[in-house]
């Protein structure tokens, strides 16, 4: 595009943002620690999804220190069931060390935010120009769909290559004197106009400079990497009952839903039963020996990378002290204290049936 495209496709897009921006929470302030909680929550998970536990999260946590020195676990359970946990882990610890420095929002510093935990350059980018318009450009999902389509940019989107071609491309387009505005408006084109299928693109604001749309090429773009296959694992875990309580146990700080609580289990090998995969995990993992008295019920579950299915047992304590090798502690807990806990989105697939079974047994 030359200087007089540029200036037309800027005013075009701003003009169209202006009209059309969603009335989304986060957009009510520019606070930067409010855009910034946005932001982390928005990395993994569809905005509707992400309202009502923003709205929650502020209100709990409305600045750094509030974050800062809430306990890990309830920051999980203001998080539980959106997934992705460490970014909910990142923010604490990041919260905490900007408290410990004596602040209580995002630094005046890109570059000492960038520091932080969880904070990479697109995070730092969209705090930095939503809420100070500082003059950089931001590079996401929505913003790579617009650019290959607008530009004809056919390398595999998440190659390096692609990667220094949109950033390249998104900054010669950035308007530097309203870069928040123009970021969140090529965000929201991709989200609801430039979308993965079926583009809008009679609504297009700036499809007069689209390279893709008179030649009939907007399915095509982005070039995605083809997926790899996705392992899928069988599981069978416990729920162990002795006097009247049940055991749960807790991850790991960090790695794989670190810091949320689960039932003891684990992976059934090949040949083995899922009834005796559960007795054996338990007693590798907590040194209990246990009965396997009922199966509850059977639970597929997706994450990014694996897949498992989850045969659930209920089991009675028969023997041992809990002795842990593997989780970073264990509760014997009264069904009435459960949801005190954050558990991952794979166990409140059944957490409801083990309610119920559990009362019906008193
Ligand atoms: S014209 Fe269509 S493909 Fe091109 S940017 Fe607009 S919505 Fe996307």
């Amino acid at each position: 595009m030359n200087n007089i495209q540029l200036s037309d496709f800027r005013r075009r897009l701003r003009r169209w943002f202006h009209h059309n921006r969603r009335d989304l929470p986060w957009r009510r302030s520019s606070d930067p620690y409010t855009v910034w909680v946005s932001e982390v929550m928005l990395q993994q998970t569809q905005v509707n999804t992400v309202v009502p536990y923003f709205e929650r999260f502020v209100e709990k946590y409305p600045d750094v220190r509030t974050l800062a020195s809430a306990e890990l676990q309830d920051i999980l359970k203001s998080w539980e069931k959106m997934g992705y946990y460490a970014r909910a882990r990142n923010l604490h610890a990041a919260a905490r060390v900007l408290a410990n420095n004596g602040l209580n929002n995002v630094p005046p510093d890109l570059d000492a935010f960038r520091e932080l935990p969880g904070v990479g350059d697109y995070i730092a980018a969209a705090v930095f120009s939503i809420a100070r318009d500082h003059p950089v450009a931001v590079v996401d999902g929505n913003v790579k769909r617009v650019l290959s389509r607008l530009f004809l940019i056919d390398l595999p989107i998440s190659t390096s290559a692609a990667n220094r071609e949109f950033k390249g491309a998104a900054t010669r387009l950035l308007d530097r004197r309203r870069a928040g505005d123009f970021n969140q408006a090529m965000m929201e084109l991709g989200a609801t106009l430039c979308r993965p299928k079926r583009p809008l693109c009679d609504r297009c604001p700036v499809s007069p400079h689209c390279e893709a749309f008179p030649v009939g090429r907007q399915a095509e773009l982005p070039v995605r990497a083809r997926r790899r296959a996705v392992p899928k694992y069988h599981v069978a875990i416990g729920i162990i009952s002795k006097d009247r309580r049940i055991l749960i146990t807790q991850r790991q700080p960090t790695g794989h839903l670190g810091g949320l609580w689960e039932f003891p289990g684990g992976k059934v090998r090949p040949g083995e039963s899922p009834q005796d995969a559960c007795a054996r995990e338990i007693e590798e993992e907590v040194n209990l020996c246990v009965e396997v008295t009922d199966y509850l019920i059977h639970i597929e579950h997706a994450y990014s990378h694996f897949k498992i299915g989850v045969d659930v047992y209920a089991c009675t304590y028969t023997a041992g002290d809990v002795k842990l090798q593997g989780p970073a502690d264990y509760r014997w807990i009264l069904l009435d204290e459960i949801d005190e806990y954050p558990f991952p989105g794979a166990n409140h697939k059944f957490l409801d049936l083990v309610k119920q079974r559990l009362r019906d047994a008193r």
